[in-house]
């Protein structure tokens, strides 16, 4: 039995913990020996056995005092956060030296409410520094490695979720996506994440990249399972003054329950899906592109339209965001002044001196470049030319958005150009930033998006599909998504490890 525990899922785990089958501390000290045998992965930056254990104990004697209800559907699942989250019980370095050894004196939200639903914090989770980058190769630690192939990036900024997942060290995580960082590492490592509608999970106690686009998100193996984190994940908190006042739907009801009009064979029957012909041109490779195609085939079985709509400003999308979000980063990453907290140079003469040194020491070659690209186009003189036109563009790529919406429910497409290269192999930031392209619009927009698994691509490696909902339509991306998940096994693959 114990063999199999880390195959399971979240939802397959609560059941066998509420029948008594397991203890979540059998459960935890299985899963943390697989996070120990595996850690050349590189998925984990802060394990703490006693903490796990401590927390997995105390969920076995709130099920045996029977004091667990419908809030507390996680009551004893193990699960990881990204290093983006601040936490008590562990150290919180977003990646970066500038943070290291920093103890936060408080959970983020999306930490403290996981916990609240009873879910066991195992440890914190590597990404890129500061959520900047899409390989993981930006952490000042150590790359994360794609299971499927380690030589290969798993994808970022949330690459250590998307690894631990995917090697099944953990059955769920939460990963935090600002243009892509949840979306992109799903897809590459085969795995499911949504990024919710901009303001459904707080920002509070998320180390702040670019504040108008930063959203946490649950990454899992399955639809399913996305929805019972992002259950516990999503409502209004008053300490995030961008979080929004929306009722949080019951997303696992949303996720599994039957539509109006549809059966049980076709389960989309009315649903129209839009195909933006910007996601399908040139630069897409011929494996994610057949991968793709064969998932929308499969969605069109179950009953699903799928209606071409375009999104004109797509490429619009990269010069935008590579404004936005390094103007609001050089602004949040001001606080690193080597005075409150973080790193401080040892030799300094002044005041001036020991900011330049601390800054320089403690941040990555990507944060600095993006610290100075956001300062630049923030300064007088430059302001109108890059920030403000930004501003009015990205507005436009939202309307552009509820245009199409006009002619479907949900849009599809890939999530990322290409399966996943191989590590050390990029050299130009600016190429890397294109990968962005399928990512960027919805960021940008606020709008809701999914990675499921639709197979594999070039050389074996996953493939995911994006699904694009409107605002606050969570609930119908996961439906889609489980529906798929209900009649393919692209999911339940599992890396050779
Ligand atoms: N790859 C994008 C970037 O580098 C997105 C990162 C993210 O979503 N945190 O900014």
């Amino acid at each position: 039995m114990t063999q199999e525990l880390h195959t399971l899922g979240v939802a397959e785990l609560a059941a066998l913990l509420d029948a008594r089958e397991v203890s979540s501390v059998e459960l935890t000290r299985h899963l943390l020996a697989r996070v120990a045998a595996h850690d050349a992965l590189g998925a984990f930056l802060a394990v703490d056995e006693e903490v796990a254990l401590a927390q997995a104990a105390a969920a076995d004697l709130w099920r045996d005092r029977g004091i667990h209800g419908a809030g507390h559907r996680l009551l004893g699942v193990p699960i990881a956060h990204k290093d983006i989250f601040v936490t008590r019980d562990f150290p919180s370095t977003a990646g970066s030296k500038m943070l290291e050894g920093y103890r936060s004196p408080f959970d983020a939200t999306v930490v403290s409410r996981l916990a609240a639903a009873g879910a066991v914090t195992l440890g914190k989770l590597n990404c890129d520094e500061f959520a900047m980058g899409g390989s993981n190769e930006n952490s000042a630690w150590r790359p994360a490695r794609n299971p499927w192939d380690p030589a290969r990036i798993p994808g970022g900024s949330s690459g250590g979720s998307a690894v631990a997942v995917a090697a099944r060290l953990v059955p769920a995580a939460t990963g935090t996506d600002t243009g892509g960082s949840v979306r992109q590492p799903a897809s590459l490592t085969g795995i499911t994440g949504i990024k919710p509608t901009y303001g459904r999970c707080s920002r509070y106690g998320m180390i702040a990249f670019a504040s108008s686009l930063d959203q946490a998100g649950p990454m899992a193996r399955s639809a399913l399972d996305c929805a019972h984190l992002l259950q516990a994940m999503s409502g209004f908190d008053p300490r995030d003054a961008t979080s929004a006042e929306q009722p949080v739907p019951d997303f696992v009801a949303e996720t599994t329950a039957l539509r109006p009009g549809a059966t049980p064979e076709r389960p989309l029957a009315g649903l129209r899906i839009g195909l933006p012909a910007e996601f399908f041109g040139e630069g897409v490779s011929a494996g994610v592109l057949s991968a793709v195609r064969a998932a929308l085939a499969r969605l069109e079985q179950l009953g699903a339209t799928l209606v071409e709509v375009s999104l004109p400003r797509t490429e619009l999308s990269i010069p935008v965001y590579y404004i936005i979000a390094p103007a609001e980063a050089s602004s949040n990453l001001s606080r690193y002044d080597g005075v409150r907290y973080g790193h401080r140079a040892r030799v300094y003469q002044d005041l001036e001196s020991m900011y330049r040194a601390s800054r320089s020491e403690g941040f990555g070659a990507e944060v600095k470049r993006r610290i100075m690209i956001g300062t630049y186009v923030l300064s007088h003189g430059y302001y109108d030319a890059y920030y403000l036109q930004a501003q009015k563009l990205r507005r436009m790529i939202a309307d552009d958005f509820q245009a199409a919406f006009a002619q479907c429910d949900l849009m599809a497409g890939p999530v990322a150009p290409t399966v996943a290269r191989p590590i050390g192999s990029q050299h130009d930031p600016v190429a890397e930033y294109l990968a962005d392209i399928f990512t960027l619009p919805a960021s940008l927009a606020g709008l809701p998006g999914l990675s499921v698994p639709a197979g594999f691509g070039e050389d074996g490696m996953p493939v995911g599909l994006q699904l694009i909902g409107n605002y606050w339509q969570e609930g119908a991306l996961l439906h889609a998504g489980h529906a798929l998940q209900q009649v393919t096994d692209w999911h339940r693959q599992a890396p050779p490890l």
